[in-house]
């Protein structure tokens, strides 16, 4: 049996100076000393990446950021910043295809699927989130869609990247308002992500296909979900904001 190490991200969304972002650094470092066997990320925003990341220097802190440009490495797309750029500041990964980028920012299927390809480009490790809307479950689609989100980024992997990938499910109802999917739905979901994983590039792969929760994780609530057979780790953005809040997630994990 392969052990998948579990991995905690903190997204901070569009929160946190540069000023605040290092503050959290330095109080949270101490807290994560002693904490072994789990991987840990942050997600700061692009102005606060190369400064987290001299912050969190020699310490086994992950530094990701919340997007990345579906072109490059260079060109002509104001306001993007491509994939090798994050590599360059630091950066250890990536998260591609949040809710709020598919739903605000128009990403589609497509734009996510050429971010994981311009970040494994780059050696970043692309954090793939999928996940259906409220009425997409009430509509009892909630499995197909995912599948299709998924099965759109498998397609421009070749099978020895598929272990350089990381995938988040995130209900979209789900995510900051306080409602989490029961872990019941989470692993029925997480479940049948590894087996389309599986049709798509084999048992050993699916079985090392790290696949984390999102969506309204706390403290109180990470147990139940990383307790799950499926569940490899938690995206967490709420939760994540204060240092010592996101350190006793963590320790509850
Ligand atoms: P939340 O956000 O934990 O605040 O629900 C999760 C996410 O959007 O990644």
């Amino acid at each position: 049996m392969v052990l998948r190490t579990p991995l905690i991200i903190g997204n901070w969304k569009m929160h946190k100076t540069v000023a605040e972002a290092v503050a959290y650094v330095t109080t949270f470092l101490p807290h994560i000393a002693q904490v072994t066997g789990i991987e840990i990320g942050i997600a700061p925003v692009f102005t606060a990446l190369s400064s987290v990341v001299a912050a969190a220097a020699g310490s086994a802190l992950r530094v990701l950021a919340q997007n990345v440009a579906a072109e490059g490495p260079t060109g002509a797309f104001t306001g993007e910043v491509a994939a090798e750029m994050l590599r360059e500041v630091g950066c250890y990964g990536v998260i591609v295809g949040h809710s709020e980028r598919r739903r605000y920012y128009g990403e589609t299927d497509t734009v996510v699927a050429a971010k994981v390809r311009r970040a494994l480009n780059a050696q970043l490790l692309p954090v793939a989130c999928i996940g259906e809307t409220l009425e997409e479950r009430e509509a009892g689609t909630a499995l197909s869609v995912v599948e299709r989100q998924l099965r759109a980024i498998a397609g421009t992997l070749t099978p020895d990247e598929a272990p350089r990938i990381v995938l988040a499910y995130e209900p979209v109802w789900a995510i900051g308002t306080g409602r989490a999917a029961t872990p019941e739905v989470v692993q029925v979901m997480h479940r049948h992500l590894r087996a389309t994983w599986e049709e798509c590039f084999g048992a050993p792969a699916a079985e090392a296909l790290r696949i984390l929760y999102g969506g309204s994780v706390t403290a109180d609530n990470i147990a139940a979900f990383t307790s799950l057979p499926d569940v490899d780790g938690a995206l967490v953005g709420g939760a994540s904001l204060s240092p010592n809040g996101f350190a006793q997630l963590i320790q509850r994990s």
